[in-house]
C-alpha cells in the first residue's frame, strides 16, 4: 500500500476539538484539512484549509467530501451507518465502517467484548420495563441503565438501586434500546490509548489514570501508578481489542480497575481520546500524530515518554466568574494552555484543557490542579 504522503488531503467527520488536535498535527506535517459537520465556525473547521458545513444525512455532500481527500477519518463515533458507509465507498475511510458499527453501540460493543473474551462488567439487553425488572433479579442491584447509542460523559444513565427504582426509570412505553450493566465497585479508572497502523504495527502511550467529575474526565496522568502486572495485562487487552477490530488508527480502552485488581472494559473509543490529550507535550508522538500517521500509512511514530505528564479539562464552569485569568495559569512553568476555540462557555461544555509537565506524576498533577484554580482567581492585569 503507498502511503499517502504530506501535501495530500486528509478528510474528517465531526468538527469538535478531537478534530482540531488533529488537524493542527495535520498541518504542522504539511497535509491539508476538510472537515465535515452541520455547524460553522467550529473547533476543527477553524483550524482547517476547508470548513464542509452540510448534514452528516446529506450523502451527495459526503461523496462530493470523500472525493476530495486522499483518506476520511472522524473525531466521533456517532457518525450515521449511511454517512460512513457512502464515504468509505468514494474511498478509505479509517478505521473502517465496522469499528463505528461496534462502537457506537453499546450492546453491540458489550457483546463484542464478551464473545471475544474481554471482561466486561455483567450486563443485559433491555427494551421494556418488564426486561429491565428480569435483569435487576437476574443481575441484581446496584446496577447502571444506560442508553445503548448516544450517551457519552453519563449522559442517559441511571442509577438502579431497587426494583422500585428500576419500576421509576422506564416509562412502559418507552422503546428505547437500554442496557443494563452491574454497578462496579471500582477503585479506579484507567485508559490505554492505543494506535494500529495499516501494516498492524501496534503502539501505546502504556496506561494512565483518570479521575471524573460528575461523570466527566477531570484529570488524567501518566505514567499511572497501577501495579505493572495489571498494567501490563491492560495494554495486552487492548492490543487484542485492536487487532480483534481490525483497527486502522487510534482506539482508547476505558477500564474499571476493581477492588480485587481485576481488570473490567467499560467502554472502548474509536478515536484520540480525552485522556491522551497530554502526549501532546509529554510523549514523542502525541496521539493525534499518530491518528494521522495510521491512517495514512505511515510507519507509527515512538511514543517514548518524556515527561510524566498531568492534564485537567476546562469545563465552561471555569467561567462562573467572568473571564478566567489566564495570566495566572500561563504564570506556570511547566504549564500549556489548550483552548478549543468555541464561542460560548456552558457548565460541563469542554473548552479546553491544561497539561503540565513535572518530575513525577504527582507533580505534574498538583501542578496542573494549581493551575486550574488560578484560572478562578482575580486578575491584576
Ligand atoms: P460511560 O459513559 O459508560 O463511560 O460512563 C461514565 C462514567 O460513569 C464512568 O466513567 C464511571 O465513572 C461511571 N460508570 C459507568 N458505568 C458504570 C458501572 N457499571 N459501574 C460503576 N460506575 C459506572
Amino acid at each position: 500500500m503507498t502511503a499517502i504522503l504530506p501535501g495530500s488531503t486528509i478528510g474528517v467527520l465531526g468538527s469538535g476539538q478531537l478534530g482540531r488536535m488533529l488537524a493542527l498535527a495535520a498541518r504542522r506535517m504539511g497535509y491539508r484539512v476538510h472537515s465535515f459537520s452541520p455547524e460553522r465556525d467550529t473547533p476543527a473547521g477553524q483550524v482547517s484549509d476547508w470548513e464542509i458545513v452540510a448534514e452528516y444525512g446529506d450523502l451527495d455532500a459526503v461523496r462530493r467530501f470523500a472525493a476530495g481527500v486522499s483518506v476520511v477519518t472522524f473525531e466521533f463515533e456517532n457518525v450515521p451507518a449511511a454517512t460512513a458507509q457512502t464515504a468509505a465507498s468514494v474511498g478509505p475511510l479509517r478505521p473502517g465502517p465496522r469499528v463505528l458499527e461496534v462502537t457506537q453501540h453499546r450492546i453491540r460493543e458489550k457483546t463484542f467484548l464478551s464473545q471475544n473474551g474481554f471482561p466486561v462488567a455483567p450486563f443485559l439487553a433491555v427494551h421494556s420495563l418488564d426486561q429491565l425488572r428480569q435483569a435487576v433479579i437476574k443481575l441484581g442491584a446496584p446496577g447502571i441503565l444506560k442508553t445503548a447509542s448516544f450517551g457519552y460523559d453519563g449522559k442517559g444513565q441511571q442509577y438502579i438501586d431497587s426494583l422500585k427504582a428500576a419500576d421509576l426509570a422506564m416509562q412502559p412505553d418507552d422503546r428505547a434500546e437500554l442496557i443494563y450493566e452491574s454497578f462496579v465497585d471500582f477503585y479506579r479508572e484507567v485508559s490505554v490509548v492505543a494506535a494500529r497502523g495499516v501494516d498492524k504495527a501496534f503502539a501505546t502511550w502504556g496506561v494512565i489514570d483518570n479521575s471524573h467529575r460528575d461523570h466527566i474526565l477531570d484529570l488524567s496522568v501518566c505514567p499511572s501508578s497501577l501495579d505493572r502486572n495489571i498494567a501490563k495485562e491492560a495494554v495486552e487487552i487492548a492490543r487484542a481489542i485492536l487487532q480483534a477490530l481490525d483497527v486502522v488508527g487510534v482506539l482508547c480502552v476505558e477500564f474499571f480497575v476493581t477492588q480485587a485488581g481485576k481488570l473490567l472494559v467499560n467502554e472502548l473509543a474509536p478515536r484520540p481520546h480525552n485522556s491522551g490529550h497530554l502526549t501532546i507535550e509529554g510523549h514523542m508522538t502525541s496521539q493525534f500524530e499518530q491518528q494521522l500517521r495510521a491512517i495514512c500509512g505511515l510507519p507509527l511514530g515512538d511514543t517514548t515518554q518524556l515527561r510524566p505528564a498531568a492534564m485537567a479539562n476546562l469545563l465552561g464552569d471555569v467561567w462562573c466568574n467572568g473571564e478566567p485569568n489566564w495570566p495566572a495559569a500561563c504564570a506556570f512553568p511547566g504549564v500549556k494552555l489548550h483552548l478549543y476555540g468555541k464561542g460560548s462557555a456552558r457548565p460541563g461544555r469542554k473548552m479546553g484543557h491544561l497539561t503540565a509537565l513535572g518530575d513525577t506524576s504527582s507533580e505534574a498533577a498538583e501542578k496542573a490542579l494549581a493551575a486550574r484554580k488560578s484560572l478562578l482567581t482575580t486578575s491584576d492585569q
